[in-house]
C-alpha cells in the first residue's frame, strides 16, 4: 500500500520518522479519519474544517491549504483504489526536535502522514442484530473535542470491551453520558432522540452532525441535552456512530438487554435513511 510522508508518496514500508517526533515522544499531535466510498471521500469539508479546528487547538501551523489536503487525499485514494471503500488516515504531528514538553523554538516543520486502510462497514448481520456494550468512567482530559492522537485512555478503555467481548465501552463523566472510545452515542426515549451536546467532553463527530441533519429534515422529534446516566440505562434505543461503524444498535447494556434486545424502530428508520442519503451524496460519477 502507499502512503504519504512529508509530501512523498511511497510504500508504508519505506515510510520512517525519527524517533524524536513529538508524535512519537508526547503524542503531540493531531489526526482525522475520512470514510472513502467508490474513490469519493464522504463529507471532506467537514472532516477537514475539523481538522483544521484540532490544529488550531493544540497551536500546530496547518501544513497544507485545502486543495493541498484535496489533492493529496485525492491521490492517496488513487494510489490504493484496489480498496473499493476506503478509510483515510491523516495525521499531524508538532515535528521533530529535541525532547522538551514546551514548544520548539525556532519552530520546526509538522510531520505529516496520511494513509489508506480498507473500510469495511458492518455487515447487514450486525446491523440487524445489533451489539454489545459496557460502560465505565470517563478517565480523559477536558478536551475531547480535539481529534488528539494521546488516546492512551481510549486504548484502555476499548481494550475493556474486548476483555469482555463487547463492541463499544460507553463513558459516563460525573453521572452524564459523553460517548463512546471511538464512537458517539445516542438515545430514543419514548420516539424522541437524544444526544449530548457537543462540548469539551466529546468529539464533535462528523456521522454525528450527518444524524441530526436527517433527524430535522425527517421530522423525527429530537433533543439536545446532556444524557443522564439513569436515561441511559432506561433507554429504548442505544446507537453508536463513527465514520467507520455508520449508526450501530446497542441492545445490550453490562449484559442487560436495552428495552426488547433487537434494534429498535427508530434506528431502522435512521440507518436506512443514512443509507440513502450516503448512496445519494456518494452516486458514481
Ligand atoms: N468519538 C470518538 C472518541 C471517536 O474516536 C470518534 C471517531 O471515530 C467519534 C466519536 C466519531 O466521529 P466521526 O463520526 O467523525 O467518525
Amino acid at each position: 500500500d502507499t502512503v504519504y510522508l512529508n509530501g512523498s508518496f511511497m510504500p508504508s514500508a519505506q515510510a520512517t520518522i525519527p524517533v524524536l517526533d513529538r508524535g512519537f515522544i508526547f503524542g503531540d499531535g493531531i489526526y482525522e479519519v475520512i470514510p472513502v466510498y467508490s474513490s469519493q471521500p464522504f463529507r471532506l469539508q467537514e472532516h477537514l474544517s475539523r481538522l483544521v479546528h484540532s490544529l488550531d487547538a493544540v497551536r500546530i501551523r496547518n501544513p497544507l491549504d485545502f486543495s493541498g489536503w484535496q489533492a493529496m487525499i485525492t491521490r492517496l485514494i488513487q494510489e490504493n483504489r484496489a480498496w473499493k471503500d476506503q478509510s483515510v488516515y491523516l495525521q499531524v504531528t508538532r515535528g521533530v526536535a529535541p525532547r522538551d514538553q514546551a514548544f520548539p523554538v525556532p519552530d520546526v516543520e509538522p510531520t505529516v502522514f496520511a494513509m489508506s486502510m480498507p473500510l469495511s462497514t458492518p455487515s447487514a448481520e450486525l446491523v440487524a442484530s445489533g451489539v454489545s456494550a459496557i460502560t465505565a468512567l470517563d478517565i480523559r482530559w477536558q478536551r475531547c473535542n480535539i481529534k488528539a492522537i494521546s488516546l492512551l485512555a481510549n486504548v484502555l478503555l476499548r481494550q475493556e470491551a474486548v476483555d469482555h467481548g463487547v463492541a463499544e465501552t460507553l463513558m459516563l463523566r460525573d453521572g452524564w453520558l459523553t460517548e463512546g472510545s471511538s464512537s458517539n452515542v445516542f438515545i430514543v426515549h419514548e420516539g424522541t432522540l437524544l444526544a449530548p451536546p457537543k462540548d469539551q467532553h466529546m468529539l464533535p463527530g462528523i456521522t454525528y452532525d450527518v444524524i441530526l441533519e436527517l433527524a430535522e429534515y425527517h421530522a423525527i422529534p429530537l433533543r439536545i441535552g446532556a444524557v443522564s446516566e439513569a436515561q441511559l440505562r432506561h433507554a429504548d434505543e442505544i446507537w453508536l456512530t463513527s465514520s467507520t461503524k455508520e449508526i450501530l444498535a446497542v441492545v445490550s447494556l453490562d449484559g442487560k438487554a436495552v428495552h426488547d434486545g433487537r434494534p429498535g424502530p427508530v434506528f431502522r428508520r435512521m440507518y436506512a435513511l443514512y443509507q440513502d442519503f450516503k448512496n445519494q451524496v456518494m452516486r458514481p460519477r
